[in-house]
């Protein structure tokens, strides 16, 4: 997703209180942000964030970080943010390529990871760009703690094949695959619709989604959030 260049857009996210300015310097130190200890969650990629604000309301006990590309997009999520009637206290954003995500979070910091409707970089030149590629797994292995786990969904099916390929030789398993998650029981239970997953499932498309650990890290249950 990205929306034309809105005029101001970088004063508004220069000035908003929920958008963490020099993440970089925050390494290490993300639950002072927060003021409490419970776990961080990020979504990368979180477009206008309906998402993450949604599982923010649901899980007040969890920190949630949304990782937004594109000023003009990261506006539309101040903005709904804005909306609230109170705002969550548990989100924060942060404007800036996930490819230096290690840059922003320490060994172990992040709890669990989310990619929700990823750009698919069709060409195969821009394999390594694609979030779910195998260069960003060996990202997320860095930052994402040892017992954590990476949930992805996506309404394309090339996308979700070359995902799957990635796991193996970045050292990953896969805990749950699903080809039609509106219509899987089990991994569909309590699951929080984004925007794009919305628009595409009423065009009729089936969601595909995986949820995926480490192939070191012993026999986990990702029930509930
Ligand atoms: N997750 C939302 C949803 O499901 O409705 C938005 C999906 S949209 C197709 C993908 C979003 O990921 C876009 O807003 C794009 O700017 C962002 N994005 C893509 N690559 C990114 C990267 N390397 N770092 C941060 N954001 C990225």
């Amino acid at each position: 997703m990205r929306l034309r260049n809105i005029a101001g857009s970088r004063e508004v996210i220069g000035e908003s209180d929920f958008v963490v300015h020099e993440p970089e310097k925050q390494k290490g130190n993300w639950r002072k942000i927060f003021g409490n200890n419970n776990p961080i969650h990020i979504e990368i990629g979180m477009g206008k964030g309906r998402f993450l604000m949604d599982m923010a309301r649901m899980h007040p006990f969890i920190n949630y970080i949304g990782i937004e590309k594109y000023s003009s997009v990261l506006l539309r999520a101040i903005q709904k943010m804005e909306k609230e009637e109170s705002p969550l206290p548990n989100v924060r954003f942060i404007r800036m390529d996930a490819e230096s995500i290690e840059a922003v979070f320490s060994e172990g910091e992040v709890g669990r990871i989310y990619l929700n409707f990823s750009d698919p970089w069709p060409k195969d030149r821009h394999a390594k760009r694609r979030l779910p590629s195998r260069e960003f797994l060996a990202r997320y292995d860095k930052i994402l703690e040892k017992a954590g786990w990476l949930e992805f969904k996506t309404d394309n099916a090339d996308l979700f094949h070359f995902a799957l390929g990635e796991l193996e030789p970045a050292g990953w398993k896969a805990l749950g695959v699903s080809y039609d998650l509106h219509r899987d029981e089990k991994m569909g239970k309590d699951n929080v619709m984004t925007e794009y997953e919305e628009r595409f499932s009423a065009l009729g498309n089936p969601i595909y989604k995986y949820v995926i650990a480490r192939d070191d890290t012993a026999a986990l249950e990702p029930e509930g959030q």
